[in-house]
């Protein structure tokens, strides 16, 4: 395990749609983004229901949605869906 990942509880769950959707949003809207995330993940499984994170950015009050496997590691990659943040967890 990296030090880059996280060890705090699941704030919440959402669905598979509810997941893409809230990735497309957040990928869409920071220039790059979309990109850094297809290099460093693999695709995610048919999992109905994704694990979902408060950001730990200081006084970020974003969540973390799950974007793909984290390709360098066992661990998932997600994205804040408010500063853009990436994190490994
Ligand atoms: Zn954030």
């Amino acid at each position: 395990m990296t030090s880059n990942v996280g060890q705090s509880y699941p704030y919440t769950s959402e669905t598979e749609p509810e997941r893409a959707a809230a990735i497309a949003a957040t990928v869409s809207a920071y220039e790059g983004l979309a990109d850094k995330v297809r290099h460093e993940t693999t695709p995610l499984g048919d999992d109905l229901r994704w694990w979902v994170w408060k950001c730990p950015a200081p006084g970020c009050p974003g969540h973390l949605h799950v974007a793909g496997y984290a390709r360098d590691a066992h661990a998932v990659y997600v994205v804040c869906d408010t500063c853009g943040r990436t994190a490994l967890r």
